[in-house]
């Protein structure tokens, strides 16, 4: 035994000063103003009179060491060996000289990395963790996410929407993945199917049973093992006992579809943050390119440019022109399972804040 007191391991994040440009943190919160150039460039003026470009340009998202070496030599010959990635996987170059924006902006083009993504544009879209990092995804996220962005380009390097247009995607029902002014998002569509001869060895059934939000799992003795059975009547095909208890498959290539949601936000910029509506459900689950995805997304983004006034997002533009105009213009087809007639949550689904066990 020593005096000496344990200390913590740290492991949580780096202390990003010490990555910083200098410059950033000569004039860390001390900027005057700052404005755009030109698509994909931002121009900081700082209180000291200190100025910084920077340059913002799209990736693949997952990225091998042979790309990021490569990122890293532009960063070293095209920019101040400093680079940092924005939340949506961009990844940012920042320059103290207003001459040397142009030939970085060529290194990146000529090696593939489209520079753009800020104003008006149609940023990287936001995904979550899919089939490389995750044990219950439905669909993949980052493959597809850069095949979808393959298709919007255009849209990425210019400024030509009425306002910004954050694109989401979630590849399970119930956890990650968040609003977005179009958002893409997995939908099952057939209750769990239970493989009885695994759920004893590998689930803790109480657990499972209490994961329903619609009380729809009881346990049973099947084949005179002990497992689950689900009531299909009240089942809502959501997947939350899946992660608990993988033998309650609930992805399948058939039945777990794609759906897309539209008009949601977190800033409250001129109106407050909105929840995104169901727009276009039962499409195709189809990897690497979802291309019956891609024509619905760029059928709405091209209806929301023409139709839009400046500055509103998608959610705002949609409420002013109303959802039956909505339909008309995007042309999608209006079913009964738009309407959101479900009362079981008020008996079932947890309203409050408490934790339940
Ligand atoms: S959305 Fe669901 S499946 Fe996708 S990474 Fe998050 S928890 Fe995993
Ligand atoms: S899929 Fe959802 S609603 Fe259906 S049994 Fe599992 S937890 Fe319950």
């Amino acid at each position: 035994m020593t005096d000496q007191p344990r200390m913590p391991i740290e492991s949580g994040v780096p202390d990003h000063f010490q990555y910083m440009h200098p410059l950033l943190m000569k004039n860390y919160g001390h900027w005057a103003w700052h404005d755009r150039p030109r698509p994909g460039v931002l121009h900081h003026v700082a209180h000291s009179g200190d100025e910084v470009w920077t340059v913002k340009a799209g990736t693949q998202r997952q990225l091998d060491v042979g790309t990021i070496r490569k990122l890293c030599d532009i960063a070293d010959q095209y920019a101040e060996g400093h680079v940092r990635f924005t939340i949506r996987s961009n990844i940012e170059f920042m320059v103290s000289n207003a001459k040397k924006v142009k030939p970085l902006i060529e290194a990146l083009t000529k090696e593939g990395f489209p520079v753009g993504g800020t104003g008006n544009s149609v940023t990287m879209i936001a995904h979550t963790q899919g089939w490389l990092h995750c044990d219950i995804p439905a669909s993949d996220a980052s493959g597809v996410v850069k095949s979808l962005m393959d298709e919007l380009h255009d849209e990425f390097v210019n400024e030509d929407m009425p306002n910004r247009v954050h694109i989401t995607t979630s590849c399970c029902q119930i956890n990650c993945g968040g609003q977005g002014d179009i958002a893409i998002n997995i939908q099952h569509t057939k209750p769990p199917k239970i493989n009885h001869d695994l759920v004893a060895n590998v689930c803790e059934r109480p657990s499972v049973v209490a994961r329903c939000p619609v009380a729809a799992i009881r346990p049973a003795i099947v084949n005179g093992k002990p497992s689950l059975e689900v009531d299909e009547k009240k089942c809502i095909c959501c997947g939350a006992c899946f992660p608990p208890c993988p033998p309650m498959q609930i992805n399948d290539p058939d039945h777990s579809k794609l759906a897309i949601w539209v008009g949601g936000k977190n800033s409250n910029a001129r109106s407050k943050p909105m929840f995104h509506k169901l727009v276009a459900a039962g499409i195709p689950n189809n990897p690497p390119r979802w291309p019956e995805v891609a024509t619905i997304v760029k059928k709405i983004l091209r209806v929301y440019k023409q139709d839009a006034k400046d500055w509103e997002r998608v959610g705002d533009w949609v409420e002013r022109i109303g959802w039956p105009r909505f339909f008309e213009l995007t042309e999608l087809p209006f079913t009964k399972f738009h309407i959101d007639n479900w009362r079981g949550a008020r008996v079932s689904l947890n309203a409050s804040t408490h934790i339940r066990f």
